[in-house]
């Protein structure tokens, strides 16, 4: 069996700035990832990540902007760990090799975003996301970090209430291995993909948020899924927001610059939700074309476009056959991110112990019910560094204990049942039928009555999830398993956010009802938990960590 003083599972920017971490105190270190490292979804993070870094601009207020941000659900000493640790994290990449855009005056350069009352976004070019994902792989091959890629984990093995280890299937030979860890991290990315047309990488199934929640680790604000502004309608790939912060407008069909209804003093660099909202309701309302909105960049002039969002241009050329430079880019709102996930403390350590989490599988709480463009990026780095740090101290103060014998011979039992099943639906088809229900039922706009529908929807496919089948019987890189594996995890997680949804009565940040349209700080103050149960989410409340911002009005 491998042995491991820490175990990382996910090789985006949140696992292996925690492995780098990780292995200054230890060099027992390993990560395991589903795919390569650089084809992590954090490779496709275009706009930027953010950080204080001026002298006119401060911690503080970005810290204030965060929680103003997140609807004032974010817990606020975590909030100020993210703000305060910024800009040393920033410099320290940069001393890593990652290549920002630069000021005229050699500075590392910064664009307004969302939310935020500073230009305080750091970025390079539009592929921010890629740059940085480089550079920390160049540090885990520098520091010589063992690198398991296409290994596929399954599941926790949990003994006595500790995290001992995971199970594994190494893609390449179908073999299922035990990995025995002190420590585990989980650092496997989100889940908004439980949504048809998302903007995440196919990817991005929520397996470590799944495999946490049911191994005893608890799930919260789930209900809390970001709908992002600019995607393109043929498939939700991201325009980013850094379009609108270099300037981008955004047009309906009566070429009105319709957020100054919505919006009048921020306009297009609203936060999230807002943007969201106010597209959507020019859409329903008729002032859409052909389902979407337009943003227009013309005015930006080509050299800044080539320059600035060189990704975007090529995206929209390549998949709505426009060229920005000449013609605005139809739009619509998309699932894009979960700030909702499995709980952690400022640390990443999660209710189990010996299990931690980081980026965007967990919640600390920094985003709260809407997350600012440029801070989850950020969130990633921040907490990854921290987790990596706790993790490694756990693992350097406990004696290593046993794993749990059987926990091998069941998943192995386990997933020969599923390979051997002679009948019974593909789980394909079951996404899609869960995807469809999401959009339907739990979009932008939600009200009680098709949430019920989402909850009962999802349930029926839990129970028809149990007896579906994979035709590809094989085990080498048998990708029909592995995507009937994530499946399961996807509609685990599409319960706990319909559930979720359906009992918050209230509108705040991305979780907006049209039978409750206000926000109600009396009653819904307070982060919604889910914890695993044979019969579906068992939910609980936990209070908001205030420190020195009281709940206010929220506009733009
Ligand atoms: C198109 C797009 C653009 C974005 N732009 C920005 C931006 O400009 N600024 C910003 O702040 N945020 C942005 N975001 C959000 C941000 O990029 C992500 O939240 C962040 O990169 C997530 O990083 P992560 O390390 O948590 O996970 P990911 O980068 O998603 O990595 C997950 C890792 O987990 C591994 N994994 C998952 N499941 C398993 C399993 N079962 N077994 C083994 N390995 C597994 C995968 O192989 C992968 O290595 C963007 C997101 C998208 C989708």
């Amino acid at each position: 069996m491998l042995e491991y003083d820490v175990v990382v599972v996910g090789a985006g920017l949140a696992g292996m700035r925690a492995a780098i971490e990780a292995s200054k105190k230890t060099a027992k270190v390993a990560v395991l990832t589903k795919v390569h490292p650089v084809r992590s979804h954090s490779g496709a993070a275009q706009g930027g990540i953010n950080a204080a870094l001026s002298p006119a601009d401060s911690p503080e207020s970005h810290a204030f902007d965060t929680v103003k941000g997140s609807d004032y659900l974010g817990d606020q000493d975590a909030i100020e760990v993210l703000c305060s640790e910024a800009p040393g994290d920033i410099i320290e990449l940069e001393h890593m090799g990652t290549v920002f855009s630069r000021a005229s005056d050699g500075r590392i350069a910064q664009r307004p975003f969302g939310g935020a009352g500073f230009p305080r976004t750091c970025y390079a070019s539009d592929i921010t996301g890629l740059v940085i994902l480089h550079a920390l792989y160049e540090q885990m091959l520098k520091l010589g970090i063992k690198v398991y890629d296409e290994w596929f984990v399954t599941s926790l093995a949990v003994d006595d209430g500790v995290c001992r280890g995971i199970i594994a299937i190494d893609l390449k030979s179908g073999k299922l291995e035990a990995v025995k860890a002190k420590a585990v991290i989980l650092a496997t990315g989100g889940c908004a993909p439980v949504f048809h047309n998302s903007s995440n990488a196919l990817i991005s199934t929520g397996d470590g948020m799944s495999l946490a929640y049911r191994a005893g680790a608890t799930l919260m604000d789930m209900e809390f899924l970001q709908f992002h502004p600019t995607t393109l309608k043929a498939n939700g790939v991201l325009i980013t927001e850094g379009a609108r912060g270099e300037g981008g407008y955004l047009l309906n069909a009566l070429g009105e610059r319709f957020m100054a209804k919505y919006a009048p003093n921020k306009m297009e660099l609203a936060s999230r939700d807002v943007v969201s909202r106010a597209e959507q309701t020019e859409i329903e309302e008729g002032r859409g074309i052909d389902g979407c909105v337009l943003i227009d960049l013309r005015h930006l002039g080509a050299q800044k476009i080539k320059e600035r969002l060189m990704q975007i241009r090529e995206l929209a050329m390549d998949i709505a056959g426009v060229d920005p430079i000449e013609q605005p880019i139809p739009i619509r709102p998309g699932a894009h991110y979960s700030m909702g996930g499995i709980k952690t403390d400022v640390h990443g350590a999660t209710m189990l112990k010996g299990l931690y989490a980081a980026g965007e599988c967990a919640c600390v709480s920094v985003h709260g019910a809407n997350r600012l463009g440029g801070n989850s990026l950020l969130e990633t780095i921040v907490f990854g560094r921290r987790a990596g740090r706790a993790a490694s101290e756990l693992a350097c103060s406990v004696a290593g204990a046993s794993f749990p014998e059987a926990a091998l011979s069941d998943e192995e039992r386990r997933i020969s049942e599923l390979l051997k099943r002679e009948k019974g639906e593909r789980a394909h088809v079951l996404r899609k039928e869960l995807q469809e229900a999401a959009n339907t039922n739990l979009g932008i706009f939600r009200v009680a009555k098709k949430m019920q529908n989402c909850v009962e929807k999802v349930r029926e496919l839990k129970e028809r999830y149990a007896r579906a089948i994979v035709q590809d019987r094989g085990r080498i890189f048998n990708t029909d398993l592995t995507n009937a594996l994530q499946t399961g995890y996807l509609i685990d997680l599409g319960e706990a956010m319909a559930l979720g949804a359906l009992a918050r009565e209230e509108s705040r940040g991305a979780h907006s009802r049209l039978d409750f349209p206000k926000r109600d700080d009396e009653k819904w103050l307070k982060h919604t938990l889910a914890y695993w149960t044979p019969n579906g989410p068992r939910l609980g409340y936990l209070d908001v960590t205030m420190t020195k911002w009281p709940p206010a009005e929220r506009s733009y």
